[in-house]
């Protein structure tokens, strides 16, 4: 007899990830989390509940309910689940508050897609990427840090692995200068600084003398060749450029948690994520949905809501799971207490915004050996990422600017979206001379302005945390709530994941 495993390894060969969450479906069964994830065990007594919201958070909650038997189903607004976790490609539509609509008139191809909203998974990010191992959805690394990738100093863009090996040596020679004139006031034996100095040479690539005088580590000025001259490493930088921020905090942003290699991307964009839990969900998932009203009843709640077809319609459940984000359920017309609302609409989002376009020519490949990465710009377009997929083809995506600061995401977002595109490539010819020439067909999105989204990611100030959020995460009457803003990881999908399994635990 062919063992299920079996049939499942034979479907995904076949037809891929859906292919096979339709085999289990049909099965009967739903895919298991691996022990890394911990979902909350859910009573298996064939409760009913509605979620509201077809995002990470939302589809997450419906997906464990399906899985202890509940009958569960999920309204989204939109014509495709995911919610910020989106992929464009061609012919698809941005449609933002106040701006025109922006069609995506890139090639159609499997690599020429972009995410404008989360596009890279930490390592450590179990709960989501239990999910994608449970659902079959292909994982592939996505560079995060490269050191071929560029930091625009004030003299012109150097290559970051310049900028890091650089700093590395001036800060090793004053340390150990700290360490000759006896000013580092640590309780050291002679071992031991013995083994400090060796340190410090080996991590700053400091010379005998305990000075920096270059490394290869910067780069090459004479590569190694086969002729008779011999290599000659990169000078280093005046220290004073070091000192500009834009070098040093872009050459360090890979040391945070959250950012540093093993990163991860689904292969074919993001949203191949939503689009395995959605083949999973099947018809439990209703698209173009949009709720409308929420009002308590006897039994639980009702939601009135308007289908596809412009029909409005109505249904009650003893249980609503509300996975919105906090500025969309602030707006939404409810019974919920009017201190939750305040609440709600008093939380900051961020003003994020992600620019991208086309390149008929991989230029970042061909002419400087950029194989995925970011490179930093201490201008309006802030980060420029290069595409970790479809090395070598043709043509390429890049993202052309990835903003997250406020009032320079504001900015950018009260820009028409031609305007945006101007900006962006003149700020991009900084870091790559004759970029603006390479700009095809760009769409961007400042998330603000996405009426279902109205910000990027939750920020909340420490003493919000200390009142508001207890708040906010706890259940009210029939209502409960999920959401990347109920948690700790705001602005990744791991904070829904965990937002939706604590919402859980409360509805068990
Ligand atoms: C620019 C940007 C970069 C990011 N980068 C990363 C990253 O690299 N990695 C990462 O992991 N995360 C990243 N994130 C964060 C991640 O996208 C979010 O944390 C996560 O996707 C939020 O999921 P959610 O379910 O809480 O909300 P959402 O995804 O917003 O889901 C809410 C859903 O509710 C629906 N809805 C709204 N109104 C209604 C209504 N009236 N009726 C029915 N449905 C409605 C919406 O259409 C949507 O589908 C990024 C986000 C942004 C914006």
């Amino acid at each position: 007899m062919i063992s299920r495993r079996a049939l499942l390894e034979g479907a995904a060969a076949a037809g891929g990830a859906r292919a096979a969450v339709a085999v289990l479906a049909a099965l009967g069964g739903l895919p298991a989390m691996p022990s890394s994830a911990a979902p909350p065990a859910l009573p298996r007594d064939g409760r009913r509940a509605l979620v509201v919201g077809a995002g990470i958070a939302g589809l997450v909650a419906a997906l464990e309910m399906k899985r202890a038997g509940w009958s569960a189903r999920v309204l989204e607004a939109a014509p495709r689940a995911g919610g910020r976790c989106m992929t464009l490609r061609a012919g698809d539509v941005v449609e933002e508050e106040g701006s025109p609509a922006q069609r995506v008139a890139w090639d159609a191809a499997p690599h020429l897609y972009a995410n404008p909203g989360p596009a890279r998974i930490p390592h450590h990010h179990h709960g989501i990427l239990g999910y994608c191992r449970a659902l079959g959805v292909p994982l592939e690394v996505l560079v995060d840090e490269n050191r071929a990738a560029r930091l625009e100093a004030s003299t012109g863009p150097v290559p970051m692995r310049r900028v890091q090996a650089d700093l590395r040596g001036l800060v090793a020679e004053l340390a150990a200068k700290g360490l000759e004139r006896g000013t580092a006031e640590a309780p050291l034996g002679e071992a031991d600084l013995d083994a400090l100095r060796a340190m410090l040479r080996r991590f700053g690539a400091l010379g005998r003398d305990m000075r920096y005088h270059g490394t290869s580590r910067a780069g090459w000025a004479e590569p190694p060749g086969a002729g008779l001259a011999p290599p000659r490493a990169m000078a280093p930088l005046d220290p004073r450029l070091l000192l500009e921020p834009a070098l040093w905090e872009g050459a360090a942003f890979a040391e945070g948690v959250d950012y540093a290699a093993t990163m991860l991307q689904p292969v074919g964009g993001m949203d191949r994520i939503a689009a395995a839990f959605a083949t999973a969900l099947g018809d439990s998932l209703v698209t173009e949905a949009e709720v409308l009203s929420l009002r308590r009843t006897e039994a639980g709640a009702r939601i009135t809501w308007r289908g596809a077809d412009g029909t409005v319609r109505q249904d009650e459940a003893p249980r609503i799971l509300l996975a919105l984000p906090a500025p969309v359920l602030a707006r939404l017309d409810t019974d919920l207490s009017s201190e939750r609302k305040i609440g709600l609409a008093a939380l900051h989002c961020a003003a994020a915004a992600k620019l991208a376009f086309q390149c008929d020519r991989r230029f970042w490949e061909e002419d400087h050996a950029i194989y995925g990465g970011i490179s930093w710009l201490p201008r309006e377009a802030t980060q420029l990422w290069y595409p970790s997929h479809g090395f070598h083809a043709a043509k390429g995506i890049l993202i052309g600017a990835y903003i997250w600061e406020d009032e320079t995401g504001e900015r950018f977002g009260a820009r028409s979206p031609a305007e945006r595109a101007a900006v962006i490539a003149a700020d991009g010819e900084a870091l790559h001379p004759g970029l603006s020439r390479e700009v095809a067909a760009p769409v961007s999105i400042a998330w603000r302005r996405m009426p279902r989204a109205r910000g990027a990611w939750a920020e909340w100030t420490a003493e919000q945390r200390r009142g508001l959020y207890p708040l906010l995460r706890s259940p009210e009457g029939p209502y409960h709530f999920a959401g990347e803003y109920l948690s700790w990881f705001t602005g990744w999908q791991e904070g829904a994941v965990l937002s939706a399994w604590a919402a859980l635990k409360g509805m068990a």
